[in-house]
């Protein structure tokens, strides 16, 4: 029985090492108290985290092992009772997948299922994008816990007969309809609104994710899950264009050459304007070349005063003071970042130009996916690499390295 119950720890142990970034130990996270299976009910109680709780009561049904593939997402578990082990609650669990953040990232492979609420329909992910926001969250910025993840491309399961089994993206903010805000058409600014994977709303690095029927967009079939996965960045950049009206002859840059730096840069080309792109990483700068877009590094950046406008997409303070220096007087800085640490900013250059600051987050879906049809905009040879759900923890890491530009985690792929 040792042997049985040490392979299982070992799998406990295998649970708990994928998740985790390095602040709580090995030992303390595999003595979490992290579940409760009721030994004497025929079912498994699971209470958040969602972990199983692998008592002396309790164990894995080893007749019925987990194929590797699996990875621990079905499972089977015998209970003890007076006349010795049985099964009489080790029915196949299917776990719900999913990466969290509470106060630490980890891969749950036995998440409670997704519960929508009214209006809301669950959405199978099929991808998932992370995004610069993720991992500004696993920071501490929000203050999130819960399922991470915004970006998504998935089928409508269940709650809308409408919407059942077709491919869709969503909007991620969940509004109240009825606040001021939303009675002025400002549903983003929702004064009540929650967030998907950001604020108050579970995200889509799951199995499923519940979405609000209104904030559902279909898919073409002209358009892969791989690039529909980039609609909610990319609206985020049309978003750029519905704020600032830019016509050919307008001087424009875009500091910053990450994620949404390049979408961004892309949806400014396409309206043909003079725009010159600024950024560190020699990789993202070769694609802006490839897209014929003019691309400097930040080392050789001579800052003259003279652009119209200027985006900031550094994801970085420093990136404010340097579009201070790039636009001109009476010019408009337009503001992608967000992050969780407080700045260093000098806002005197702000005064003394006259200089616009406007803020920009989300943006139409309706664009986005136009453009996609027509393939104006380049998407998929931003993926570096894609990892499956399992290894969400060492995708986030991933993620934030240079070398790679987008890293998309495989869910339930079509
Ligand atoms: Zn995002
Ligand atoms: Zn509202």
């Amino acid at each position: 029985m040792w042997g049985r119950l040490s392979s299982l720890s070992d799998r406990l142990a295998y649970v708990f090492s994928v998740g985790g970034m390095g602040k709580r130990s090995r030992e303390q996270r595999r003595s979490l108290p992290v579940g409760f299976a009721d030994p004497v009910a025929p079912r498994v109680t699971l209470v958040p985290p969602y972990h199983v709780y692998i008592c002396q009561n309790l164990r894995w049904d080893e007749r019925y092992p987990c194929p590797p593939s699996c990875m621990l997402n079905t499972y089977r578990l015998e209970s003890r009772s007076h006349t010795g082990w049985d099964r009489s609650f080790g029915e196949e669990h299917k776990g719900v997948r999913a990466v969290r953040y509470d106060n630490d990232v980890f891969f749950v492979a036995t998440h409670a299922d997704a519960e929508p609420r009214a209006g809301e329909c669950v959405v199978k992910v099929h991808l998932a994008g992370i995004c610069a926001t993720d991992l500004e969250i696993i920071k501490g910025y929000m203050g999130f816990g819960g399922i991470l993840g915004h970006e998504f491309v998935g089928t409508v399961e269940s709650g809308s007969g409408q919407w059942q089994g077709r491919r869709v993206v969503g909007e991620i903010n969940c509004a109240c309809r009825s606040c001021d805000m939303c009675q002025a058409g400002l549903s983003g600014h929702c004064r009540n609104r929650s967030v998907i994977g950001i604020s108050g709303h579970d995200g889509c690095f799951a199995d499923y994710v519940t979405v609000p029927e209104i904030n559902l967009h279909a898919v073409p079939d002209s358009i892969s899950d791989e690039e529909a996965v980039f609609v909610e960045p990319l609206a985020a950049a049309y978003q750029v264009v519905k704020q600032y009206p830019i016509e050919p002859r307008t001087n424009v840059a875009v500091i910053g050459t990450g994620r949404l730096g390049l979408l961004v840069a892309q949806v400014l080309a396409a309206t043909g304007c003079n725009l010159l792109a600024v950024g560190r990483n020699p990789k993202t700068l070769l694609f802006c070349e490839k897209k014929h877009i003019q691309a400097v590094p930040i080392t050789e950046l001579v800052a003259k005063q003279d652009r119209d406008m200027v985006v900031e997409c550094t994801g970085a303070p420093e990136g404010f003071n340097i579009a201070l220096q790039m636009v001109r007087p009476r010019g408009s800085v337009v503001l992608k970042s967000t992050f969780a640490g407080p700045g260093d900013l000098n806002l005197a250059p702000v005064v003394i130009h006259e200089i616009n600051v406007l803020g920009s987050r989300c943006g139409p879906f309706a664009d986005a996916l136009d453009a996609l049809a027509r393939k104006e905009i380049d998407v998929s040879s931003m993926v570096s690499r894609t990892f499956r759900i399992e290894r969400g923890v060492e995708a986030l890491g991933a993620a934030a390295a240079p070398d790679n530009i987008k890293v998309l985690l495989k869910i339930n792929p079509r």
